[in-house]
């Protein structure tokens, strides 16, 4: 019988996400599932929980994965923060604050949407400006913005949030590949995925809500509307002495996020940080010598994701296709209006070294 798996080989992942899944990983989804209320999966739910906090730079008791991709983990958010009615500000400037926005007006948020050019951060004074004006219940921001590869910043947004408002943010690109502190920050609600900055396969996703956003989910006028995603249900499965079942954990994928969390902490998370920049700066200084430009300003510029102006005269399909096809290795194309006009090239988690770089740029040289 033909088996289709065969032909899937080693690919070296280098677009928005997923990232290659580093080695070890694949060994912790091979270890031999048990149930999911065996006390040794338990006490790997408990460790998850703890590596969570230490990844996040957080003291929330609230801490865990969501079993699903990092949309399912954005629902989890708003699903369980948003009243009907609640007045919501998105600040937007690319692909996924309009998913959020799509989200929101499903739930019948009172919604506000602050526009920025994609490719460029939110423009801290013009939020100053529209907080200053308004009263939000939840104000909600994408960290790292993987469509164009632009960093908001986070650490100044949080200074103007007010004291009854909850911040949101979406740290999918940025957990363990960029500078980020929960607490420090003020973060309220925060969500992320396995497999960027983890290196794991997509699957088990990462959230963290504040004492804050725990007691207004509490005091909630109506039922949380989604029943997979309630935060107050799983969280009876997740903690205190008595499990009680609600889903059935991807077990295996458990495994996967706790090796990853496992690899972050145990390099630190700032090393982790800094080891991005570096892989950054040398694809910044090879991909120069080719003569290609990155899209974004340099101060607001994701090192984990590093959107390139593909040069006039060159098939951004045909490039892309034959890196896959004859070198083994995937970038990522543009979204929305910079689609066929942009690379996005991805350096997260385990592929985020110099080698892997170096393989890209040799196989750039030979296609271009
Ligand atoms: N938010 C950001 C910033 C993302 O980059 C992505 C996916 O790439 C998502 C949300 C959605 O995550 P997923 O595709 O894992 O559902």
């Amino acid at each position: 019988m033909n088996n289709k798996l065969e032909k899937i080989s080693d690919t070296l992942l280098l677009g928005p996400g997923p990232s290659t899944v580093n080695p070890n990983v694949y060994k912790a989804l091979s270890v031999k599932t048990v149930g999911h209320l065996d006390p040794r999966f338990i006490d790997i739910m408990d460790e998850i929980k703890n590596l969570l906090r230490v990844a996040f730079k957080t003291e929330n008791d609230f801490c865990m994965p969501i079993s699903g991709t990092g949309s399912a983990a954005m629902e989890t958010c708003f699903v369980n923060l948003i009243d009907p009615n609640d007045k919501v500000l998105i600040i937007q400037n690319g692909y996924f604050s309009v998913r959020m926005e799509d989200m929101c007006n499903r739930l019948g948020a009172n919604l506000d949407v602050l526009k920025f050019d994609w490719g460029k951060p939110a423009d801290i004074n013009i939020v100053e400006e529209k907080i200053k004006n308004n009263s939000y219940d939840i104000i909600a921001v994408v960290h790292a913005e993987t469509s164009t590869g632009v960093k908001n910043d986070i650490r100044s947004l949080s200074t103007l949030i007010k004291d009854d408002t909850l911040l949101l943010v979406d740290a999918v690109t940025s957990l363990g590949t960029i500078e980020l502190e929960v607490d420090k920050w003020g973060i309220d609600a925060i969500y992320s995925c396995s497999q960027k900055g983890l290196s794991c396969p997509p699957g088990a996703s990462p959230v963290s809500f504040s004492n804050k956003s725990i007691n207004k989910m509490k005091k909630r006028k109506h039922l949380i509307p989604n029943w997979y995603l309630d935060m107050l249900e799983i969280i009876k499965y997740w903690d205190g002495n008595q499990r009680a079942y609600h889903h059935t954990a991807p077990i295996n994928m458990m495994y996967a996020l706790y090796q990853g969390l496992l690899n972050l902490t145990e390099e630190g998370i700032e090393n982790s940080w800094n080891r991005h920049i570096e892989t950054h700066k040398y694809l910044a200084s090879e991909l120069h010598d080719l003569g290609l430009e990155f899209l974004v300003d340099k101060d607001s510029r994701l090192p984990s994701l590093n959107a390139m102006i593909i040069p006039e005269g060159v098939d951004d399909l045909s490039v892309r296709a034959s890196l896959l096809k004859n070198y083994n290795i995937e970038i990522g194309g543009g979204l929305g209006p910079f689609a066929g006009k942009v690379w996005r090239i991805g350096l997260m988690g385990y592929s985020a070294h110099k080698k892997h770089v170096d393989t890209l740029i040799s196989a750039l040289k030979n296609i271009l």
